[in-house]
């Protein structure tokens, strides 16, 4: 079926995952503009945002300057105050315009001048009059009225043919919170008369986000809880402690405390399923190596998974010092690899010859089998699919299950997102105060340099960081590429470049060159977000900063300043937005990933999507976790609902969906 006759706006669509005319009508406004007027129009700030209804009062005229034209005309709004209007190379309106018509204007006031500057002016219209205007994200190849049509188009299709839309909630469920039905929903989210319609209709997408994200949840929980240990061998806590007496430094007490719960579950018949939580720096990994050992003290394989290559190598490396006076064998498996390496890990660890393997999702190929896996660490865990870890648990079957987390939330929402898991928080760090001043600054700021040149004159790493690779069709984004230029230049043979489109001995190589100090400065995207852990780094420049979210923010700036001396991280932003300004100061203020992480989840919601993600939680379409917490935790309840019910037919199709979804998650994995 073709959506429009158009095939380059068929193209595009269809690489947005828009194909069909159900999927026009799921793909649900990004944001909607407040089309309410403006209040108290004599009290409006310097560069507001202002919606007036009204009437022109002073006819357009139309000046040049150089190649710029202006148009110029008085409007008096209903409550009865006259604004000058100003539009810039928009000649046309002095055609357009007519007195004796009422308009709804869009502008920015400007106090100065007592002006306002035109956003948008459009003829009232009763009848499709909104108070909440509807704005899609879209390729862009598609403008918002093309898309507009085109919503009409299928829901006209659907009327004409008498096609339903099924509901995706229950019946029962419809029934018990009154949920308009799917139809409604997007009839009201795509044509609201007003904010109230807008509610409405999310609550029943909202809802039926939550219920699906849980009842996955419940079922892979499900199938690990299933499971029991094969053997029943006991970790001799004591030999764990000595080893820990080996090393030069102590465990701070929540890495104590968190490792005495770690080797509690383990010496239980049930599977561990724990998350381990804490902040960037709070010493994750080294409780993750005691329980590796514990494991390996009890007889059985551990493995170790990462989401990106470098990071897996840190990890093998931070283990194969840590554990080089014991007779662990530990291996490196990722991506890379090259094929022979592979076949004898493989073989290795058939035939148990290897005791611990560190890798990334190269962990799960098919050809990966061990003889007896006892526990399995997944770090950063947010970056898998659900499924992923599933399937790691299940290679071995019946091995214990170690979640790690970097982005702390309290226990109650971890509870709520990912259901019945237990939960150790490592609430300190090993050294006593991160140092990180945080500034926000903009990009030609001179202090930049500055600190770039006070960092290298000390012998310590820089991070520049942007969020684009290459210079995309909006040229007004600084992308790493440009940057990668312009500090080339200013700093030559100094600068590597790292971003996800080189190849593997590339990345590689500026990591490796970075870590060493030969490059002492790295331009890069987020691939180094993860866990990197190079302790002479002092210097982290973030440009168009308020794009990541602020979880993102707060990773990449846990980066610098690991060795517990002074760091600074500075923070770019050219525009004026006030809320992302904001936003970025909640950064100034905090270095606490659990209040971080709250401010991160209280501005997340639908609009807020998109872009880059990656954030260290789950990420909703709909659903923001701190507005709809009791609707996700009802959803929760209602997921354990029907699964004690598995055989209503009402809830049949819903449960081989989500069966459906979790056998086809793929690699999540960047
Ligand atoms: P994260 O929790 O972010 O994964 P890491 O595990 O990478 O943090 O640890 C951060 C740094 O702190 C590492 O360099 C690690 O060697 C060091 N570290 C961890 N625990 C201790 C400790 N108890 N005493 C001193 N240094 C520690
Ligand atoms: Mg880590």
């Amino acid at each position: 079926m073709e959506l429009s006759k158009s095939q380059t706006i068929n193209r595009a669509l269809a690489h947005y995952g828009i194909r069909t005319y159900l999927d026009v009508l799921e793909h649900t406004p990004r944001t909607y503009e407040d089309m309410n007027p403006t209040e108290n129009e004599v009290m409006i700030l310097d560069k507001s945002r202002v919606v007036f209804y009204g009437y022109i009062t002073r006819f357009p005229t139309l000046s040049h300057f150089a190649r710029v034209s202006l148009v110029r005309f008085g409007f008096r709004t209903l409550a009865g105050n006259e604004f000058n209007i100003e539009a810039y190379n928009r000649p046309y309106l002095v055609k357009i315009l007519n007195s004796g018509v009422k308009y709804v204007l869009v502008g920015v006031f400007d106090q100065k001048k007592h002006k306002v500057n035109l956003v948008n002016i459009s003829k009232y219209n009763a009848v499709s009059h909104t108070e909440a205007k509807p704005v899609y994200s879209l390729p862009s190849e598609v403008d918002q009225l093309t898309y507009r049509r085109l919503v009409d188009r299928a829901f006209s299709y659907y009327r004409e043919n008498n096609y339903e839309i099924k509901d995706v909630v229950p019946a029962y469920f419809m029934k018990k919170y009154r949920l308009l039905p799917r139809k409604e929903a997007l009839e009201l989210l795509h044509h609201p008369k007003d904010f109230k319609d807008v509610h409405a209709g999310l609550r029943v997408l909202k809802y039926e986000e939550c219920l699906k994200f849980t009842l996955k949840t419940e079922l892979i929980r499900e199938e690990n809880k299933k499971l029991e240990k094969n053997k029943k061998q006991h970790i001799n806590t004591k030999l764990v402690d000595e080893f820990i007496k080996t090393l030069p430094y102590k465990l701070t007490k929540s890495q104590d405390e968190a490792l005495i719960e770690i080797l509690f579950d383990m010496n239980k018949t049930s599977l561990m399923y724990r998350l381990l939580q804490g902040d960037v720096g709070s010493g994750k990994t080294l409780v993750a190596a005691l329980a590796l050992y514990g494991n390996y003290l009890r007889n059985d394989q551990g493995a170790l998974m990462a989401p990106t290559d470098a990071l897996a190598r840190q990890h093998y490396v931070t283990l194969c010092n840590l554990f080089k006076d014991t007779k662990m064998k530990i291996a490196l498996l990722v991506g890379q690899t090259p094929y022979k390496e592979k076949k004898a890990i493989e073989l290795g660890l058939i035939n148990h010859e290897i005791d611990i393997v560190v890798g990334t999702h190269a962990l799960f190929s098919k050809s990966v089998e061990y003889s007896s896996l006892g526990l399995a660490v997944i770090d950063e865990q947010h970056r898998f699919g659900v499924n992923q870890r599933l399937l790691l648990a299940s290679k071995g079957s019946h091995a214990d299950l170690l979640l790690m987390s970097a982005t702390p939330i309290p226990r109650t929402l971890a509870l709520t997102i990912y259901g019945d898991l237990d939960v150790s928080t490592l609430k300190e760090f090993p050294f006593d105060n991160k140092q990180v001043n945080t500034l926000i600054t903009s990009s030609n700021d001179q202090k930049i340099d500055e600190l770039i040149n006070d960092s290298l004159a000390h012998h310590q790493q820089v991070y520049i960081i942007a969020p684009l690779i290459m210079d995309d069709l909006t040229a007004d984004k600084v992308t790493v590429e440009t940057l990668f230029a312009r500090y080339l230049l200013k700093y030559p043979g100094k600068v590597a470049l790292l971003h996800g489109k080189l190849s593997q001995e590339e990345k590689l190589y500026a990591l490796e060159s970075f870590k060493k100090n030969q490059y002492p400065i790295i331009i890069s995207t987020t691939v180094i977000e993860v866990g990197l852990d190079v302790k002479t780094a002092n210097l982290m420049i973030i440009y168009d900063a308020s794009s990541f979210g602020l979880a993102s923010l707060h990773q990449l700036r846990g980066r610098i300043g690991r060795d517990g001396k002074k760091a600074n991280c500075v923070l770019i932003y050219d525009g004026s937005e006030e809320s992302e300004r904001d936003k970025l100061e909640v950064l100034v203020r905090s270095n606490d990933g659990f209040y971080i992480a709250n401010e991160d989840l209280k501005r997340r919601g639908p609009g807020e999507l998109g872009g880059y993600r990656q954030s260290g939680l789950p990420s909703f379409n709909f659903v923001n976790l701190i507005d709809d917490f009791k609707m996700f935790t009802c959803a929760r309840e209602d997921s354990k609902f029907i699964l004690l019910h598995r055989l209503e037919p009402g809830f049949r199709r819903l449960l081989k969906e989500a069966n459906e979804e979790i056998n086809n998650d793929k690699f999540t994995n960047v």
